[in-house]
């Protein structure tokens, strides 16, 4: 029986026989790498676009969100820890042909792996992926973006939207507190946006983790180093699963959303009322897309072309803006 070690993400957990990787996903089973987990489906749902966040691609559609048992990091204040840190009950066995059927039949243009960790289900992944766009169906990632540049380099050709947590900008705080790290996770970014996926960014703002003026500042700056156009969500915490701090103060939130305007086209903020939800054209101000809840209305924008493929201009001044179809 031999040792192995695994490479997915930056944790390269040592994997004696009969041991589970620190996601609990991946095991060590007579000295071969095995997932037995594989195809296991948690939570299948579907969801308005805007809840993954994604507010810039297909804006007012709805996609089949899959969810997954597990995830390679320990948030003590994980929103979701009931999915993401519990690998008690794996879910559904659901192959990706039977997805994909599921997809065609409900009309759905996009399907989502979300809710906990999809990363650590690689090989699911990349054949699902592979399966749906064959069929014309558009993948969508919602990722903690801490996994090796091998994988990245696998997922992302087949990645057409993705939505990755920056947890923090602080490399101390997330491998102390999050069991992670920050360059693997800002050079998940850096190659998706390079890789030509459409990019979104959420941080959760954590009170006394990750809410000062400076790391939230230089987050917004990193994220505008690539481009000015990348929608950053940042969202309110709940106290939850080991985190007891009081929830996120909105003005906290909206005054660090206004500062990062000062950089990036198009901040808002979620898991609050009101708040900065809507895009306004950056070049006239006319309201492109209003947001109440999951309500979208989408006049402002208007065809570029023929196709949505071509893009998106303001309907008041012209301007292109930077939607995807
Ligand atoms: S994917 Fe899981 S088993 Fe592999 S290195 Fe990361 S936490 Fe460890």
């Amino acid at each position: 029986m031999r040792n192995l070690r695994c490479f997915l993400c930056p944790r390269q957990c040592a994997l004696p026989p009969g041991a589970k990787g620190r996601c609990g996903v991946r095991v060590n089973v007579d000295g071969r790498g095995e997932i037995p987990f594989y195809g296991f489906i948690t939570a299948l749902a579907e969801d308005p676009i805007e809840k993954k966040p994604l507010y810039h691609y297909r804006p007012g559609s709805n996609i089949l969100s899959l969810g997954f048992a597990g995830c390679n990091l320990r948030c003590p204040f994980c929103q979701n820890y009931r999915l993401s840190q519990g690998t008690g009950s794996p879910g559904t066995p659901l192959p990706p042909e039977k997805i994909i059927a599921l997809a065609r039949d409900r009309g759905f243009k996009q399907i989502a792996y979300t809710y906990s960790e999809p990363l650590i289900h690689v090989e699911f992944l990349l054949d699902c992926m592979a399966a749906a766009r064959e069929a014309g169906i558009a993948n969508v990632l919602v990722s903690n973006g801490f996994v090796s540049a091998e994988a990245a380099a696998e997922i992302l050709p087949l990645t057409g939207a993705v939505n990755i947590d920056l947890k923090c900008f602080s490399e101390a705080t997330y491998s102390k507190v999050l069991g992670g790290g920050l360059s693997a996770v800002l050079a998940f970014i850096e190659a998706a946006f390079r890789g030509g996926v459409h990019v979104e960014v959420t941080t959760l703002v954590v009170p006394g983790l990750n809410d000062s003026d400076a790391e939230l500042d230089a987050a917004g700056r990193f994220i505008a180093g690539l481009s000015p156009d990348i929608p950053w969500h940042l969202s309110a915490y709940h106290p939850a699963y080991r985190w007891n701090a009081p929830p996120t103060d909105p003005v906290v939130l909206e005054a660090a959303a206004r500062r990062a305007q000062g950089v990036l086209s198009f901040v808002y903020t979620g898991n609050i009322a009101g708040g900065l939800s809507d895009t306004l054209c950056p070049r006239c101000g006319n309201p492109l897309v209003i947001r109440r809840g999951y309500r979208v209305d989408t006049r402002g924008l208007i065809l570029n072309g023929a196709e949505p493929a071509d893009g998106y201009c303001c309907s008041r001044c012209g301007s292109p803006v930077p939607f995807r179809a």
